[in-house]
């Protein structure tokens, strides 16, 4: 086997000769404990049948491990001056195709179908850069791509809010965003100290295995998440006032709302944060009518 990439000296001896320097504005917190990598790798539950997807490779301290874990592994990587430098650290595998691409922009369906002709099972495997992780979950979770799961290492106190459950100060919009279309788990808390350069944040990394079909029946989607939304506009404020200052219109339509609330079986006094994901949708389907 080639010597690890994420070692601390040789991520230093890497980026020593190609006179790399870390933009902050790109998230760019690189691992260095193989480790911790291999840990994640193991959650992913990657075979050799398997695709893996990539957002982020760096210099290729997590790709490699997926390279060796995967039939194929495609990595998206937004910045030009890592290009060269994969070229040679991921030159000992065949399996890995780079593409220079920012994720958010990029047609992730497309790719797959290029990339994974054949491949059934594909998961998401990345460290991700953290100005961006809750866009990047939510454009994969919801283009409703060919995905079985993601396994995805975050600041901690965004695994906290999508993994939280009803009642408790992390639950919110995100949460039932990302466990409308996933189950969510945190596997393992992550220290600052396996980074260079070490976030200013604690890390976690989290597992989302994709539903088959929602845990809910919903009348329309955008007006599902549009509901939770405006239920968590003010936490301290009573659903019934959040949703009359939200919703289009919500002022004149207070009546409305109240007799939908009354429908779903939800007193208009109490927060947000203690409806759990099937209320929400039947409140949702209650207001739907008078919304579309
Ligand atoms: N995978 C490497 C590791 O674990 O050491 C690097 C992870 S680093 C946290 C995040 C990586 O994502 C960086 O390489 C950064 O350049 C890249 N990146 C940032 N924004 C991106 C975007 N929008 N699309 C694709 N890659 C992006």
């Amino acid at each position: 086997m080639n010597r690890d990439i994420a070692t601390p000296v040789r991520t230093k001896e890497i980026m020593q000769k190609y006179g790399f320097s870390f933009k902050k504005s790109l998230g760019q917190n690189f691992l260095i404990d193989p480790n911790i990598l291999q840990n994640i790798v193991g959650h992913a539950g990657l075979t050799k049948e398997h695709g893996a997807i990539e957002i982020g490779p760096g210099i290729g301290a997590l790709t490699e491990h997926l390279a060796r874990a995967s039939k194929k592994v495609v990595a998206f990587e937004i910045d030009q001056r890592l290009l060269p430098i994969l070229d040679d650290t991921l030159s000992p595998y065949d399996n890995i195709k780079i593409l220079h691409k920012d994720v958010l922009k990029a047609d992730v369906e497309q790719v797959m179908a290029e990339e994974f002709a054949g491949i059934e099972d594909v998961m998401v495997v990345a460290n991700l850069p953290y100005y961006v992780t809750t866009p990047i979950i939510l454009k994969l979770l919801m283009e409703d791509l060919p995905i079985k799961g993601l396994v995805v290492m975050l600041q901690k106190e965004v695994a906290d809010r999508i993994a939280a459950k009803p009642g408790t100060k992390n639950y919110g919009s995100l949460s039932i965003a990302i466990q409308y279309y996933t189950e969510a788990s945190t596997v393992m808390i992550v220290p600052k100290t396996v980074f260079i350069p070490q976030p200013n944040v604690d890390s976690a990394v989290i597992k989302l295995v994709k539903r088959d079909k929602p845990p809910v029946e919903v009348t329309n989607e955008d007006f599902f998440f549009t509901v939770t939304r405006s239920s968590f506009a003010q936490r301290r404020k009573t659903i019934l006032n959040n949703l009359t200052s939200q919703l289009p219109d919500g002022k004149e339509k207070k009546e409305d709302i109240l007799k939908a609330l009354e429908q779903a079986g939800i007193e208009p006094s109490r927060r947000g944060e203690s409806l759990s994901i099937p209320e929400f949708a039947t409140l949702a389907n209650a207001l739907y009518p008078y919304f579309s």
